[in-house]
């Protein structure tokens, strides 16, 4: 048996061992991806080799939890008022995957009083450790009715809890909802090539706490005279208006954001259509307004010259393919992903006119417009992966531009705010 001061000093041990392991990782320049996983096998396996044989509350490990929290913060990677449910679910459920060292914890305590009561029905050494652990370890073996001491939140019931929130929560009902590709949504979470600080200013921006003017007025209680958007001086200064809405950075911020995904989509058509075997990295691309081949066309930002007057005549991206006799009008935008569908539709009427007109001027067989709609913090709607496959791109595309939009995204919004917690 363990004497009570020895489970003092082991304990006292592995939670030091696990404090500087967590910082050394934090420290490291480990991509937000390897170093949840680093966290998951290095740190956190100081403490499990202890489950089932220290006895640690559920107040110690609570502690714990809100310790590692509390170290990301200290490199900006948390921000303080960010869900608490998403830090610890999965990366595959949308959240950050830093394990919740109290769930550990009771799993451990359950597999382990599994192994040793389905071993006793054949081994008579389990049988006699299980007998004589009248609470002496903290499996209490002997004790057939014990169960987890209090209920840990499952997945689906933390994932419930951060749904319900009204602001933490409107990210994850807007990837649930049925238009929206909930896992391609996430990609980024996964592929997880974000610096952890960026991948904290992310989870921040989809939960609404980043301090705006508002934020501060409405949720922090702040004494704020002017609630008005410190770049424009026009409207509320809301999350929402900095993301898309302001009309000072529209002609600049947005549009770059707006054209690197745009050069993205044109330079994958060049690599497609046009035989380009030597590619330019996206954010370094600027396409000329004309590519010509002998059976592709392809236009970027150029008026398309009407018998008639069209008054959207201006799509992003124009591609003809003469042999097929088709055309496609591929639009880019990056709205608010409350207004991603509207968005998508809006495309679609704008250019009817010109889809029209261009079939009958160029006999073509067929225009189809390709709207390549991606919410400014990163949601990606099925309807973008329909787009990419009805240019014949291939569907991993989304992945380069969700990154890129949530790169732009962050430096928008770093840019007009300043540091953040
Ligand atoms: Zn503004």
């Amino acid at each position: 048996m363990i004497k009570k001061h020895d489970h003092k000093t082991a304990k006292e041990t592995a939670k030091s061992t696990y404090t500087n392991r967590l910082r050394n990782i934090l420290k490291s320049k480990l991509s937000a991806r390897n170093m949840t996983k680093a966290i998951n096998t290095y740190a956190t396996a100081v403490l499990t080799y202890t489950f089932g044989v220290i006895r640690w509350t559920a107040t110690e490990l609570e502690d714990l939890n809100r310790k590692t929290r509390k170290e990301f913060r200290k490199y900006r990677a948390h921000h303080p008022q960010s869900a608490v449910e998403r830090f610890h679910l999965p990366r595959n459920q949308g959240g950050r995957g830093i394990p919740n060292i109290r769930t550990r914890h009771q799993g451990q305590i359950t597999n382990l009083r599994k192994y040793f009561h389905e071993k006793a029905a054949t081994s008579k050494l389990h049988r006699a450790i299980v007998s004589a652990d009248k609470n002496l370890t903290p499996l209490r073996l002997a004790d057939n009715n014990y169960g987890p001491a209090e209920e840990v939140q499952t997945a689906q019931e933390s994932k419930a809890k951060w749904r319900s929130k009204p602001l933490h929560g409107r990210y994850l009902n807007t990837i649930e909802s049925e238009a929206m590709d909930t896992e391609g949504s996430t990609t980024y979470l996964r592929t997880g090539n974000l610096f952890i600080e960026t991948e904290g200013f992310i989870a921040a921006l989809q939960d609404q706490v980043v301090s705006t003017k508002i934020y501060r007025r409405n949720i922090l209680k702040e004494q704020v005279d002017n609630a008005k958007c410190r770049m424009c001086g026009e409207k509320d200064e809301y999350l929402d208006h900095i993301l898309s809405g302001c009309s000072v950075l529209a002609p600049k911020a947005y549009l770059d954001r707006h054209n690197r995904v745009a050069g993205i989509v044109h330079q994958n058509l060049r690599v497609e259509y046009m035989g380009l075997t030597e590619t330019t990295p996206y954010y370094q691309y600027t396409p000329q307004p004309v590519y010509e081949t002998e059976n592709a066309l392809l236009y970027w930002n150029r008026p398309i010259i009407t018998d008639r007057t069209i008054p959207n005549n201006i799509p992003d991206i124009v591609l003809t393919l003469k042999n097929e006799k088709r055309t496609y009008i591929i639009d880019i935008a990056v709205p608010l992903p409350s207004n991603i569908m509207k968005t998508h539709a809006e495309k679609i009427n704008k250019y009817l006119p010109l889809a029209d007109e261009i079939k009958k001027m160029w006999k073509m067989e067929s225009v189809t417009i390709v709207p390549i709609v991606v919410g400014a913090t990163g949601e990606i709607p099925h309807k973008l992966h329909a787009g990419l496959k009805t240019l014949k791109l291939q569907n991993g595309l989304y992945i380069p531009i969700q990154k890129s939009v949530l790169l732009d995204t962050c430096s928008i919004v770093r840019r007009v705010l300043g540091d953040q917690e």
